[in-house]
C-alpha cells in the first residue's frame, strides 16, 4: 500500500525521457523525443515521448501512458512494483502503510516457510548428489532420462530417502521446530501418536519456484516398483506461500525466453519441461500434471499472448488439450496445438529426435486450435448427422468464447469452408450460443446479486457480421463516440486556455465574455443534462468537473495520466498526444509538427463546433427515440404529447444546425 501523496511525489520527480531511454534509444525532435517502439516491430520510429506532459505514445500500435505504465508494459511490473522502481530511481522515500501486528506475524510466517523450503531444497539436492541411496536410485533415474549435470544443478533436482524420519531429524538438528515443519507440509504428524514422519520418502524431488526463484514447495515422483499402491506424484500441500493452481513449473527459468520468442510452450509433465529446456527449447512451462487454471493463464499473459500446447497424442492428452484450449481462448490468448505420435510425449520425443529436428517438428506441426478441433471432430463424426450437429455445437461453443468479434468472424469463415456449410447458418447459430450464454449468465447474476441495479448489468450482444470494422463497432456501442471524444480532448488539451464566447443575457441581448475552456464546456454540458454514451469519457468529465466545481482549481494533467484507472491513463495519454503529427517533411528526416489549434480563434471555434455537434447528435437520437415511442403508443392523447415534444426538439435542432453551419462555413 503506497500513500496517494507519495504517488504524487513520485510522478513529480519522474523524468519520463530518463526512464524510457534506459530501455529504448531516444532522439530529440523539437520539444519531444522519438524512437522505435518497443511494443511492436518497426523500422521507422513512431514512438514519441513528451517530457513536458510526462507521457509516451506510439503512433504505430497506439500504446500510450505514463512512466509507470511504460515499466508495467515493458518490464512486466505490477503497478506498485513500477512505483517502487521510480521511487528508488529518484530517491523518494515511500511511507508504506503501517504494518499491523497481524501483518507482521503473517509476513514472519511466510518468511519462515520460504526458509524451511530453501533448507529442504538444499538437503534433497545434497542427498541426490552425495548419498549412496540418492545416487543409486535418484541420480541414476535422471541420468537414464539423459539429464546433464548442469541441468540437474540448474533445476536443483533432489531425492528423498526411503526412511520415515530422515529429513525430520536433520531439520530438528538444525533448529527448525515442529510447528513450521508441519505448516510447510514437509513432515506430517500422526493423528494418534503425535509422531512426526516425512511426507516425501523414496522419491525424486522437483522444487517449485516462484517467478523470483524462491522455493515455494515440491513435487515428488515415486520410482520403486514396490510402490504400486502409492500415488505416482505427491505435492507440497497448499500453504501461505504455495498454491498449486497459481504457479507454473519452470516459469522462473523460462520467462525471458518467452518474452524473447513471444511464445510459450505448455507441457503437462515436469520432465517434459526440463528435457525441452535442456534441448534449447527454453520458452517452456509445465502445468505439473494438474488441470490448467485461469490464474496460470494470467501468469502466461504477463509475458506473451501466444501459446502452443504440447500434449500427448493419446485420448487423455487430447481431452486435456480441448479443455485447456477453451480456457485459453476465454483468456484472450492465441493458441496452437501440437500432438505427438501415439505413445510419445514431449520428453520422450525430444530425446528421440536430433535437437533441430525436434524444434522444427513443434514449429511445423503447430496447428491452430479451432481448426485442429474441427478436423478432429469431423473425422470422428464423418457423415453421421447427429454427431455432426453435436460437432458444430462444440466448435461454436469454443468460438463464442473469443472476445474479439472480428476474430470470431474470421474463424466462422474458416470453419464454414472446412465443414462445407454456409457462413450465414454458422453465424446465426453462433448468435444463438452467445445469447444463451448471456441469458444464463444474467440469470446466475440475478440469483447471486439480486440487489444490484439491473441497468448496470446490461450487456451488449454483438451482432455477428464479419465486415464490421473496429471503428464501426465502437460507433454501434457509443453512437456519439467522435463528438464525445473531441470534447474530452479539448478539456485535456486546452482546458486551462481562455476562450471568448457569446452568452445571452437576462434581457435577451448577446454579449461576448471570456471563459476558461474547461468552465465553458463543463457549464454548457451540465446545463443541458448531457450524459456521455461512453462511460470512460463520462469518468474523465466527472473528475474534471469535481476539480472545477468542488476543489475550485484546475486539475494537474497527472490526475489523468497517472490515474489509478489504467483506462483513464491510456485515454488521456493518447488524447494529449493526438495533436502531434509525425510527417516526413524532408525525406528520411522525421519531424513532429503541431497542427491543431494554437491561437485563440481556432480554440473558440473548436469549442463551439464540438459542443454544437454533440448536442445535434444527441437531439437527433432523442427525436428518433420519441418517434419509435409514438409508433408503439396506442393512446391518442399521449401520442399528441410526444408529437409536441418532437416539434420542440426539431425547432432547437434547426437553430443548432444553422449555428453550426454558420461556424463551419465562416
Ligand atoms: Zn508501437
Amino acid at each position: 500500500m503506497i500513500l496517494q501523496e507519495d504517488i504524487a511525489k513520485i510522478f513529480d520527480a519522474t523524468q519520463i525521457v530518463d526512464v524510457i531511454s534506459a530501455f529504448v534509444p531516444l532522439k530529440k525532435r523539437g520539444t519531444n523525443y522519438i524512437g522505435c517502439c518497443p511494443f511492436h516491430n518497426e523500422k521507422t520510429p513512431s514512438f514519441v515521448v513528451s517530457p513536458s506532459k510526462g507521457i509516451f505514445k506510439c503512433f504505430g500500435c497506439g500504446e500510450a501512458g505514463n512512466a509507470a505504465h511504460f515499466l508495467m508494459k515493458h518490464e512486466h511490473y505490477s503497478y506498485p512494483e513500477a512505483l517502487h522502481y521510480l521511487a528508488n530511481k529518484y530517491g523518494i522515500s515511500i511511507q508504506e502503510r503501517e504494518l499491523t501486528e497481524k501483518d507482521k506475524l503473517e509476513q514472519g510466517k511466510k518468511e519462515e516457510l520460504f526458509n524451511i523450503n530453501e533448507f529442504a531444497r538444499k538437503y534433497f539436492s545434497n542427498i541426490l548428489l552425495n548419498d549412496e541411496q540418492g545416487k543409486a536410485i535418484g541420480l541414476s533415474y535422471f541420468k537414464e532420462r539423459d539429464l546433464s549435470d548442469e541441468t540437474i544443478e540448474k533445476w536443483n533436482l533432489g531425492y528423498s530417502k526411503e526412511g520415515w524420519q530422515d529429513f525430520y531429524l536433520h531439520a530438528k538438528k538444525n533448529g527448525y521446530d515442529d510447528e513450521i515443519l508441519k505448516l510447510s507440509g514437509l513432515t506430517i504428524e500422526k493423528e494418534n501418536s503425535k509422531e512426526m514422519y516425512d511426507r516425501f520418502r523414496g522419491r525424486v524431488i522437483f522444487p517449485i519456484y516462484n517467478i523470483g526463484g524462491r522455493t515455494l514447495g515440491f513435487t515428488a515422483r515415486i520410482l520403486s516398483s514396490s510402490g504400486k499402491t502409492k500415488a505416482k506424484y505427491v505435492n507440497s500441500p497448499e500453504s501461505d506461500i504455495f498454491s498449486k493452481g497459481k504457479v507454473l513449473f519452470g516459469l522462473n527459468f523460462a520467462k525471458n525466453a518467452i518474452l524473447k520468442e513471444d511464445l510459450c510452450y505448455l507441457v503437462e509433465g515436469n520432465m517434459d519441461a526440463i528435457t525441452l529446456s535442456q534441448n534449447s527449447v527454453e520458452n517452456v512451462v509445465a502445468t505439473s500434471g494438474t488441470a490448467l487454471t485461469l490464474d496460470q493463464i494470467n501468469l502466461i499473459k504477463r509475458y506473451t499472448k501466444n501459446v502452443t500446447i504440447l500434449y500427448d497424442g493419446d485420448s487423455a492428452g487430447i481431452k486435456a488439450a480441448f479443455r485447456a484450449v477453451d480456457l485459453f481462448v476465454e483468456g484472450g490468448l492465441n493458441v496452437n496445438i501440437v500432438l505427438f505420435p501415439d505413445g510419445e510425449d514431449p520428453d520422450s520425443y525430444c530425446r528421440k529426435l536430433p535437437q533441430e529436428e525436434f524444434k522444427s517438428y513443434i514449429k511445423d506441426k503447430a496447428e491452430n486450435f479451432i481448426l485442429f478441433k474441427t478436423h478432429l471432430l469431423l473425422e470422428d463424426a464423418k457423415d453421421d448427422p447427429f454427431k455432426r450437429s453435436n460437432l458444430i455445437k462444440e466448435i461454436l461453443n469454443t468460438i463464442s468464447l473469443i472476445a474479439d468479434q472480428i476474430e470470431r468472424a474470421a474463424y466462422i469463415q474458416q470453419c464454414s469452408s472446412i465443414l462445407n456449410m454456409k457462413e450465414e447458418i454458422l453465424n446465426n447459430a453462433l448468435t444463438k450460443v452467445l445469447r444463451e450464454r448471456l441469458l444464463s449468465k444474467k440469470k446466475l447474476e440475478k440469483t447471486q446479486e439480486s440487489s444490484l441495479d439491473s441497468e448496470e448489468k446490461q450487456e451488449y450482444i454483438p451482432e455477428i457480421s464479419p465486415k464490421k470494422s473496429q471503428k464501426q463497432i465502437l460507433k454501434d456501442n457509443f453512437p456519439d463516440e467522435q463528438q464525445e471524444r473531441s470534447i474530452i480532448s479539448l478539456l485535456l488539451n486546452y482546458g486551462d486556455k481562455e476562450t471568448t464566447q457569446k452568452v445571452i443575457q437576462d434581457d435577451n441581448t448577446e454579449k461576448e465574455e471570456v471563459f476558461l475552456v474547461c468552465s465553458f464546456l463543463i457549464g454548457d454540458i451540465l446545463s443541458d443534462d448531457i450524459v456521455f454514451d461512453n462511460p470512460l469519457y463520462q469518468k474523465v468529465f466527472d473528475i474534471y468537473k469535481e476539480y472545477i466545481l468542488e476543489k475550485q482549481t484546475l486539475p494537474n494533467l497527472s490526475v489523468f495520466t497517472a490515474n489509478e484507472d489504467e483506462e483513464i491513463q491510456n485515454l488521456s495519454a493518447s488524447l494529449l498526444m493526438s495533436n502531434y503529427k509525425i510527417s516526413d517533411l524532408w525525406g528520411e528526416k522525421w519531424k513532429i509538427s503541431v497542427p491543431l489549434p494554437q491561437n485563440s480563434n481556432t480554440i473558440n471555434q473548436n469549442v463551439k463546433e464540438s459542443l454544437l455537434s454533440l448536442k445535434l447528435n444527441k437531439l437527433e437520437r432523442k427525436i428518433y427515440e420519441i418517434n419509435e415511442k409514438i409508433k408503439q403508443e396506442d393512446n391518442y392523447e399521449d401520442q399528441l404529447i410526444l408529437l409536441a415534444q418532437i416539434k420542440t426538439f426539431k425547432a432547437i435542432k434547426k437553430i443548432i444546425s444553422s449555428e453550426l453551419k454558420r461556424i463551419i462555413t465562416k
